[in-house]
């Protein structure tokens, strides 16, 4: 630190399972998240290598000094605040139960008795199926990829699974299965950009400074409409 920040390379931890934020196409990285953080990059002169990995895997990178900034529509929470500290808020999200779309059964948090939930690693689903399972008695199944627990539902493994309201249009119709979103969304949070906490005030300040310059430009809309627009 200290030194001179522009022109720096950064590493950039993402989650490249998880459209409409993050994906891999033709052998490039697309997605919100993807064009904010090089939009970011761009404004404020640094360069980005991108680090592709699970999900459950990228707060423990940042802890282990292998990543500067991670970008993974990651929610806010308290809990990583203590390890993390956050960017200013770029996107709302929330958790929303999805099933098989000939599932009838299922339609709140009451219907979950003895059914299995499929949830991902280190997730905000994953926390939230812990914190509730005593109250509705079901089972918890982890899975390391969104597509892979998407899969499990649409194969009848899992009954349920648990994702961010955002993402679960766009998973269904890029996957073609069968799934169809029920009930009330069960929280509310917000995605912020991540960088170890306590050490990176200066790169902190440049992705809120570039955050702030696209939302004054208009990119941040175009970025947002680009991948779900009305
Ligand atoms: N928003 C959720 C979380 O922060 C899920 C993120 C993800 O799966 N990439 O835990």
């Amino acid at each position: 630190g200290g030194g001179e920040a522009a022109g720096e390379t950064y590493r950039v931890g993402i989650d490249t399972t998880y459209p409409p934020f993050e994906f891999e196409e033709g052998g490039e990285y697309k997605g919100i998240d993807i064009d904010l953080i090089n939009a970011i990059a761009e404004n404020q002169g640094f360069e980005i290598e991108f680090n592709p990995m699970d999900f459950g895997g990228i707060i423990p990178a940042l802890q282990a000094g292998q990543l500067d900034i991670a970008i993974a529509g990651m929610s806010i929470t308290d809990e990583r605040k203590e390890v993390v500290d956050f960017s200013d808020p770029y996107f709302d999200a929330g958790l929303s139960l999805v099933v098989a779309e000939d599932n009838n059964d299922i339609t709140s948090l009451e219907d979950l008795e003895g059914a299995t939930v499929a949830v991902k690693s280190g997730t905000t689903g994953a926390q939230f199926a812990r914190d509730n399972q005593d109250e509705y008695g079901y089972e918890v199944a982890q899975f390391e990829d969104s597509p892979s627990m998407f899969q499990e539902v649409s194969n009848g493994n899992a009954d349920v699974l648990l994702e961010d309201y955002p993402v679960i249009a766009y998973a269904i119709a890029e996957s073609g299965l069968s799934l169809k979103t029920v009930g009330d969304r069960l929280t509310g949070d917000q995605y912020g950009i991540a960088v170890l906490k306590g050490e990176n005030a200066e790169v902190l300040e440049q992705i809120n400074a570039g955050l702030q310059e696209l939302r004054d430009s208009g990119e941040y809309d175009e970025i947002l409409n680009e991948y779900i627009g009305e």
